[in-house]
């Protein structure tokens, strides 16, 4: 059947991943008379719409709600964890998939595991939900009100740092790193347990954050917002110069439509989101250029001397003995480091049995990138997608700082693991780029139009009044740190600009 779709609303979403599900959210606080469609080409996979299918207790409807999400690659093997992702393998994570062709040119790194989501929820139904702040370098220095923002984006993501505090090892962890890492540095840099936007149910389960938290019930309670998924924003249409809405393909049946609105806001990650952009004509000179990834090193050490104890509270899909911990960003040491129980690392497992449960450490560390303009996503007139959009080229490569700086990473995660315990392994090794999947740059947020940047502070489009744009692509910084709730955080911004001229003009 034919779905109906509104002729006209307020405002246009295209994904429903966090950052799209921010503005939703935030609209439907401080604006509930406006009328919202939100559009998604991906199905519904879990309920309540978008949350984190780690939230499933059945393996089996897991595994299915993850192939679903996984476009092109529904059904087709993915690496699960624990398993290794070495560099030169070619395979998803659960619920991505990959960019088939295009992700590397002759004479270039690329990205040879580019990836994306395409469900209710987006990566953020997928995700590890780490959520840290960032740092020196990393943060966007012309925001003022950049750690307001951030801790909205805690709000919204509902990020805790309790979750695993009932964790036998996690404590024991954070000791022996604070051992090497913590001297001369501030507060905040040192190590400490993760923000994740994580918390636990009364009766001691974990509860992954999706969408849905961000959507959250107000959203949901929202009579002014409806959510269609597999539905495909094919098109913005411009008017004037101004966002006037979009072309949508009803994936069911193949039908098109246009819904007209006074904004428009592409939250399609940040590979799609230029991709949307450029299909409909719009390219500014900055679109799809500063593509940057976080590099990942990547070791596993053993805690020999622990005891065996019970799991936490709540079983589930992970293990949760040693919780999740975090080394901070320095600009000095470039790297986000994420030190978490193997089961919820992609290390392989040893061999060398019994293992106490918990106590094989995971290690990895991500390395802010070099940023080039030239490291760019270049799209095709005639070649098509999956989707009919048009395809996409990464052109990537790494600079002699970048390589440097993984060096550096190899000879501190060395440090970090035999802190931590017992090395597995001789050395640490590299995941093949693209496997941080925390692409950003591509739609860049400036100070000023000064065609080095495609959006303002408010993340409207430069060259389109009423055309916003959200998602990790907005990120200006080379960060290290996993961007989600700094991109959450830019989504608040832009979503309470629109918010105020929506009801100014009511
Ligand atoms: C396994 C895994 C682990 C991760 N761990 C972390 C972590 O610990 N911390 C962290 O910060 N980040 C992590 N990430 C990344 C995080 O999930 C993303 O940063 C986040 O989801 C980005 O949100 P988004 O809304 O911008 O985009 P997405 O979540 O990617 O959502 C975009 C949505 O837009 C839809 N879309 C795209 N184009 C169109 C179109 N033309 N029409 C209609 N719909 C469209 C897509 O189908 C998709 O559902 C992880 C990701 C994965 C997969």
């Amino acid at each position: 059947m034919t779905r109906t779709y509104p002729r006209e609303v307020d405002v246009v979403i295209v994904g429903s991943g966090p950052t799209g599900a921010a503005y939703a959210r935030i609209l439907s606080e401080r604006a509930p008379h406006a009328t919202i469609a939100m559009f998604e080409v991906g199905p519904t996979v879990s309920d309540p719409p978008g949350s984190h299918v780690k939230n499933i207790v059945d393996a089996d409807a897991r595994a299915s709600a993850q192939s679903a999400s996984q476009g092109p690659d529904a059904g087709t093997a993915t690496v699960s964890s624990p398993g290794a992702v070495r560099a030169g393998d070619r395979r998803g994570r659960p619920g991505t998939f990959l960019l088939p062709a295009g992700y590397r040119v002759d004479g270039e790194d690329g990205l040879p595991v580019a990836a994306f989501s395409s469900n209710v929820g987006g990566m953020g139904a997928h995700w590890t939900a780490a959520c840290p702040r960032p740092g020196g370098l990393e943060r966007v220095d012309f925001l003022d009100d950049l750690d307001e923002l951030l801790a909205e984006g805690d709000r919204l993501l509902g990020v805790t740092t309790t979750a695993f505090d009932g964790s036998s090892f996690g404590e024991l962890v954070r000791s022996r790193l604070s051992a090497v890492v913590d001297e001369d540095r501030t507060p905040e840099q040192r190590v400490q347990r993760m923000p994740l936007a994580v918390h636990r149910r009364d009766d001691g389960a974990l509860v992954w954050s999706g969408s849905d938290v961000v959507f959250g019930d107000v959203t949901r309670a929202n009579e002014n917002f409806s959510l269609f998924d597999e539905t495909l924003v094919t098109g913005i249409l411009v008017e004037d110069g101004r966002a006037v809405g979009v072309s949508v393909q009803d994936r069911r049946d193949g039908s098109r439509s246009e819904v007209r609105s006074a904004f428009v806001v592409v939250a399609g990650d940040a590979l799609r989101t230029p991709q949307l952009l450029w299909a409909s004509g719009i390219r500014p000179a900055a679109l799809g250029r500063t593509l940057n990834d976080q590099h990942q090193v990547v070791y596993a050490a053993r805690l020999r001397d622990v005891a065996p104890s019970a799991p936490a509270a709540g079983g589930g899909a992970l293990s949760e003995q040693a919780g999740v911990s975090w080394v901070p960003y320095t600009d000095d040491l470039p790297f986000h480091g994420q030190v978490m129980q193997l089961d919820a690392s992609p290390i392989p497992v040893a061999d060398d049995d019994p293992v106490v449960p918990g106590s094989i450490v995971g290690i990895g560390l991500f390395c802010a990138k070099d940023v080039q303009w030239d490291d760019r996503i270049e799209f095709d007139e005639s070649e098509r997608d999956w989707y009919g959009m048009p395809a996409m080229t990464l052109h990537y490569s790494l600079t002699d700082v970048d390589r440097d700086r993984l060096e550096a990473a190899r000879g501190f995660i060395q440090e970090l693991a035999v802190a931590v315990g017992e090395p597995l392994g001789d050395r640490p090794f590299s995941l093949p780029y693209g496997s941080s999947l925390h692409y950003q740059g591509t739609t860049r947020m400036g100070a000023e139009d000064d065609g080095r940047s495609v959006c303002s502070r408010d993340s409207e489009v430069w060259a389109v009044p009423g055309l916003f744009v959200a998602g990790n692509g907005v990120i200006p910084t080379p960060t290290a740190c996993n961007p989600t709730v700094t991109s959450v955080a830019f989504a608040v911004r832009g979503a309470r600009a629109i918010a105020e001229r929506l009801t100014a003009s009511a």
